[in-house]
């Protein structure tokens, strides 16, 4: 397994696993469950959930994937900004660990910005994190003019990643973000990194995986593993595609991969708002 080192110096995967629709469908359960607990067993220990998805439901489905197996696993979840609060923060993070069924959780996220002022979410935060309920924390969806912003106030340099929609058809954190965040050695954790399966239709990328002997997602998620600071979590809810997906890891990617990358998904020529899904 590649690894990404958080700004505390602990290494995490590069390559994890995401949740969100998991747990919603009792039919496909045993099957995401089996699927999680594979990733577990090759190394893609990190799993990224939220209070969110499915109403908790990804959560509960997580806990059951982890039980007995939680110390090998880097737990994240995320709040909704409107439990951003010292006390909504409190509750909502006792909400997660009760449907995970763990006492802490290895990384808490603030999902994105709401009208709580960071001054508050960062006491917030920084209490769990006193209290033992949480290791780290840190954000998702902030653009470059945010995180500057919640950097520059105490307590800010804690923030321990940003969880930003980052795959090969959606560029624009490299004209700024990605490289502050580079200097500011926060990784990004790039969600919907096959662009939720759309990307894989994309007749440039299949011929030329087709060509290295790839899949489409395998390239899509290799091209993102070769970012240093960057950590992939795609969301497969079966057991295929998530060994597919594993193999990425071992697609390599040579130069002239990467320039045919470059010209079939442009890098971006201009600072463009950052994109949310
Ligand atoms: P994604 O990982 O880009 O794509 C997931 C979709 O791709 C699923 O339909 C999955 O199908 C399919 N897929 C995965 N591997 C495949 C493969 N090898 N071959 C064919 N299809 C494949 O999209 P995502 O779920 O939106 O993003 C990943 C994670 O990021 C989420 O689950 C969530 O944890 C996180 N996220 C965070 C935010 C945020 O605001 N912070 C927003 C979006 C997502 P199957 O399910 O059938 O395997």
């Amino acid at each position: 397994m590649k690894h990404v080192t958080l700004p505390t110096g602990e290494q995490v995967p590069a390559l994890g696993m995401g949740t969100w629709m998991i747990g919603e469908d009792r039919a496909s359960r045993a099957g995401e469950i089996a699927a999680l607990q594979r990733g577990i067993d090759l190394g893609m220990t990190l799993i990224d959930t939220a209070e969110m998805y499915g109403d908790g439901a990804s959560e509960r489905l997580v806990g059951e994937a982890i039980k007995g197996r939680r110390e090998r696993v880097f737990l994240v979840s995320k709040f909704y900004p409107h439990h951003a609060t010292v006390r909504g923060a409190r509750t909502a993070c006792e909400g997660s660990l009760g449907r995970l069924g763990v006492d802490c959780l290895d990384l808490y996220l603030l999902h994105w910005r709401g009208e709580v002022p960071f001054e508050e979410t960062i006491e917030a935060v920084e209490r769990l994190r006193e209290q033992g309920k949480i290791r780290h924390w840190g954000v998702s969806n902030l653009d470059i003019r945010d995180m500057k912003e919640l950097r520059a106030l105490p307590g800010g340099e804690r923030a321990a990643v940003n969880q930003v929609l980052y795959n090969l058809s959606r560029r624009g954190v490299e004209w700024d973000l990605l490289p502050w965040c580079e200097q500011a050695r926060i990784p990004l954790m790039a969600y919907s990194p096959v662009e939720q399966a759309r990307l894989l239709r994309h007749p440039g990328l299949r011929a030329l995986a087709a060509r290295h002997g790839a899949t489409p997602a395998q390239l899509a998620l290799a091209w993102l593993l070769t970012r240093e600071q960057v950590i992939a979590i795609p969301k497969a809810s079966t057991r295929a595609h998530l060994e597919e997906n594993f193999a990425a890891l071992e697609c390599p990617i040579d130069a002239a991969t990467l320039a045919e990358l470059d010209r079939l998904f442009p890098p971006p020529q201009r600072a463009t708002p950052l994109e949310m899904l």
